[in-house]
């Protein structure tokens, strides 16, 4: 067994961008009635809230005084701080791999704007917060929520350190710029699948292989679900599909960086389908072994 670290604040859920987040406090309670934080070595910890320099790191002083005068300023501290912890235990070798359930979404946030349900970068913040005070320099992030990741790629554009795998496909995109999807050998985008199976295998495809000759010290999983068939994105795939897709991503990370994963998401579904999925990605970053044979 391994051990996994599941991230959530309260206010994570009760506060969450409600058009957006359907599902984040169902999905939380779903993995503590499961029991998964007694007899495992599933560990929950109560995020922390962010503080203002580490979000200075890559915000622009004006868009951090605008998030401030909004409601989603205390949510967006919490979902930030879950990372950032997510990251210091993982890169000092406290835990193996970590779940972060987030309030907000974070991958369409620039330097100094922000759109679709995201105030700052909540998974970006972690990178130079693991370069300042943790001395790790390559992260990869996979991102297969349905949508085009552009806040991070705008953000890591011109960072080789950071291998940026985005699964939107030209329907999701909103970014027309020429060429922009597929930018050079660490910044990729790719189409999703149809169906699980083909969601399954275009990341067989585009990730392991991938990653591991990247070798990067953390892999980021922004595990978006708004490709599920009752969200509002793809609407392409089954519930069953994600627990793979976990298993993929988790192999990846074993094979590429010792394991050292965190899978951020915001629940972007309804609260069936989050309180299905997350007990069994935590059953899988663990080595629970609890739904084997499904
Ligand atoms: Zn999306
Ligand atoms: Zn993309």
């Amino acid at each position: 067994m391994k051990r996994t670290g599941v991230f959530y604040h309260d206010i994570c859920g009760k506060e969450a961008y409600s058009s957006l987040a359907m599902g984040v406090e169902d999905g939380f309670l779903a993995i503590k009635n499961e029991g998964f934080f007694s007899r495992t070595g599933v560990t929950y910890f109560e995020s922390r809230p962010a503080v203002e320099r580490e979000i200075a790191r890559i915000h622009t002083p004006d868009w951090i005084e605008e998030v401030k005068r909004t409601q989603w300023w205390r949510v967006s501290l919490y979902s930030i701080g879950g990372v950032l912890q997510a990251t210091e235990k993982v890169i000092r070798g406290e835990i193996d791999n970590a779940l972060v359930i987030a309030g907000v979404g974070g991958h369409h946030a620039h330097r100094d704007s922000a759109w679709g349900g995201c105030y700052f970068s909540v998974t970006g913040l972690a990178i130079p917060h693991a370069r300042e005070i943790l001395g790790a320099r390559r992260f990869a992030i996979v991102d297969t929520d349905t949508h085009h990741a552009d806040g991070v790629r705008h953000i890591f554009k011109d960072d080789d350190d950071v291998l940026h795998i985005c699964f939107c496909g030209a329907d999701y995109s909103w970014d027309d710029t020429p060429g922009s999807l597929v930018e050079n050998k660490t910044k990729l985008c790719f189409p999703h699948g149809t169906s699980d199976e083909t969601e399954i295998e275009n990341v067989m495809r585009e990730v392991p292989d991938r990653v591991r000759e990247f070798k990067p010290e953390l892999l980021f999983w922004i595990c978006g679900m708004d490709t599920h068939q009752d969200s509002y994105g793809t609407r392409a795939l089954t519930s069953k599909c994600y627990p793979k897709l976990a298993e993929i991503i988790k192999d990846t990370a074993d094979r590429a960086c010792g394991g050292r994963l965190i899978v951020k998401t915001c629940c972007n579904a309804p609260p069936h389908a989050t309180a299905y999925i997350l007990p069994r990605i935590v059953d899988c970053l663990g080595e629970v072994k609890r739904y084997a044979g499904e």
